[in-house]
């Protein structure tokens, strides 16, 4: 396809009707909307929201909290899109009705520059005000869209038309742009629904105006690369700084590019994505090797047991993929994604969809952790947690992870003219526009646990099907009605152009075994280490399973194999791998010049994302390799 061509299929043109997603979606549905809910209800959020507050009194406003509460909204639209529940709704009617009452008459909302400082409104660049609009704005969107209820969207534009006049028309704010992104792509999404000019202005203004303006000072804690504003954006071809404002800024630019063709800011995205997936990345798909200032470091570096890969960067991360594939269908965004999704972004929560991580490290050593809690607080060192919590004081993640599986059939289709780009599989029906009408497909797969994809065709026509070829794979058939399917191969894609009949089925069967993967040796953390991969997940393996024999001290043959047993854990189930291995035979002293002798033991690994559901225990996934 030409470049800038592609035009997303929204989660709203599918129904995900059974498979991995399936389960996921009805665990969220079921629990983790209510669960966050009464989390941010317990903490004081809504109430906040009010604006009742006064000094010496309980629910201070945060800075950042009503981003929880916008997201949280958007997540629950997206269920709402597919199943109206007058009770979710009347939950979601309360809190905007809060909005309506507290927005002032010019537009402005913010709870905290409202009644904690509202002398420092539009002063302070690092305080989120922005970031906080631009949820505002996103939940307003998807809640109109779920249910055709306009009152939050109403106070969205409001309060999106005063920060145009303050910001682009105006510049009579104290800084020119966020400290931490996020309303960039919210307002071109807010283009895109009312196709108002002004917002795509905004969004562009706020993404060419960042790294040139001497206004946008910044605290003692931070710095320009912090806050991506180093460089003018056409000029930041490392993605540098905290990884969630980062890849927040990356969609906008992707976005921008798209709407606007220009190659420059595609091409300067592209060698970001590059930079990213090719340097500082891990193999699951997290970004953020330090926990200070949550962000990117340097090249190759990508420490294990402080890995910080907050799971709303993957997300994010995501996030950014899907807008590149619509730039250009290839087939590296997608792989990217699904390593995203299904490693770290999963790993953000629980298999019983209450509980969630932060931070998700890829080794963990729970003595350290038990050492490090012992110490008083002045000499303790930050460590990720091992046990997921119902709830942070900083709980972007778990409502992030709520709008994800809400929305996540955004992930399987793109068009082009008369081409649908099938990108990441799951089951599910959908119907999508092409030049020459629409088409309705279903597609069945056990995915991502087998490598069985049957798109079958509802609409006759002439058009092409393009299924990506997963980057993991090794071996696959691409077969229409049971015959080999002749297909053109393009950046990863299996064109497949015919007269399609309504009944027709497409197979794709991508051969999915246990595969190793090596790190670049610049990678020193990860030299002389293999990490086990099975489809898009990464395996790993836990301390409990291996009668705590020190998991780093685990040797796999390179020829290892596994069989592969579902399993159910925490009540879901789930592939469990059983191979062997070796490790030394333990001995006294801490050194010892006579090569220790190796004994076989029983390996078992599971899926990265269904770690620490069992306890706390340790766990790895790197090995050595014999
Ligand atoms: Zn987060």
């Amino acid at each position: 396809m030409g470049r800038f061509t592609g035009e997303p299929v929204s989660f709203m043109n599918s129904n995900i009707t059974g498979g991995f997603w399936k389960q996921r979606q009805d665990l969220f549905r079921a629990v983790t909307v209510d669960a966050l809910y009464d989390r941010f209800k317990e903490t004081g959020r809504f109430e906040a929201m009010k604006m009742n507050w006064r000094e010496g009194m309980p629910y201070k406003p945060h800075i950042f909290w009503e981003s929880d509460v916008t997201k949280w909204i958007e997540g629950a639209a997206y269920f709402l899109q597919k199943k109206r529940d007058p009770e979710l709704e009347a939950r979601v009617d309360e809190l905007v009705s809060y909005m309506a009452r507290t927005q002032e008459d010019n537009g402005y909302l913010n709870a905290y520059f409202t009644v904690v400082e509202p002398e420092a409104r539009f002063t302070r660049r690092t305080d989120h005000e922005l970031y906080c609009a631009g949820h505002l704005i996103e939940g307003a969107i998807a809640y109109a869209e779920a249910t055709g209820k306009k009152a939050m969207l109403e106070v969205a534009v409001k309060y999106a038309d005063l920060i145009d006049r303050v910001f682009r028309v105006e510049h009579s704010a104290a800084f020119d742009t966020p400290g931490h992104e996020e309303i960039e792509l919210a307002l071109m999404k807010l283009y895109d629904y009312t196709k108002e000019e002004r917002y795509r202005l905004l969004a562009e203004y706020f993404i060419n105006t960042r790294g040139t303006s001497e206004r946008d000072e910044t605290y003692d804690f931070t710095d320009q690369e912090h806050m991506q504003s180093h460089k003018p954006v056409r000029m930041q071809n490392t993605a540098e700084g905290h990884c969630v404002r980062a890849l927040y800024l990356y969609s906008g630019m992707a976005d921008l590019a798209r709407s606007t063709k220009e190659e420059k800011l595609g091409d300067i995205c592209r060698q970001l994505f590059e930079n990213i997936t090719e340097r500082r990345m891990y193999i699951t798909g997290g970004v953020g090797s330090t926990y200070r200032g949550e962000s990117f470091t340097f090249d190759y570096d990508l420490p294990e047991y402080t890995a910080y890969n907050e799971t709303c960067a993957s997300i994010a991360l995501a996030l950014f993929c899907r807008r590149m594939w619509l730039m250009d269908a290839d087939s590296r965004y997608a792989d990217c994604a699904e390593r995203a999704l299904y490693n770290t972004a999963l790993s953000g929560v629980s298999l019983s969809g209450d509980e969630f991580f932060y931070e998700n490290p890829v080794s963990v050593n729970p003595g350290r952790n038990a050492f490090n809690e012992s110490r008083p607080d002045g000499l303790k060192e930050h460590l990720p947690i091992l046990k997921r919590v119902k709830s942070f004081d900083c709980s972007c993640c778990p409502p992030n992870l709520l709008r994800m599986v809400g929305s996540i059939a955004d992930y399987m289709y793109s068009v082009s003219g008369n081409i649908i780009y099938a990108h990441c599989y799951m089951e599910a029906e959908t119907e999508l526009m092409l030049s020459d009408g629409p088409v309705r497909l279903k597609q069945m797969t056990a995915y991502p646990y087998e490598g069985d994809v049957t798109i079958i065709t509802e609409t006759e026509g002439r058009y092409t099907i393009a299924a990506r070829i997963p980057g993991w794979c090794r071996k696959y058939d691409i077969l229409v009605n049971g015959c080999k399917a002749e297909f053109r191969l393009e950046k990863g894609y299996a064109c497949v152009e015919r007269d399609w009949k309504a009944g027709d089925s497409l197979q794709l069967k991508y051969s999915m075994e246990t595969r190793l993967a090596e790190a670049n040796p610049k990678v020193i953390d990860a030299c002389g280490r293999a990490a086990v991969m099975y489809g898009p997940c990464v395996l790993c393996a836990e301390g409990m399973d291996h009668a705590d024999r020190p998991l780093k001290d685990i040797r796999i043959d390179r020829g290892v194999q596994f069989e592969k047993r579902m399993e159910a854990l925490e009540g879901i189930s789930v592939p469990v791998f059983y191979g062997k291995a070796f490790v030394r035979r333990p001995f006294d002293g801490l050194y010892t010049e006579h090569p220790a002798e190796e004994e076989e033991i029983p390996l078992r690994l599971i899926p990265y994302f269904a770690w620490a559901n069992r306890g706390i225990t340790e766990m790895t996934t790197w090995f050595l390799v014999h």
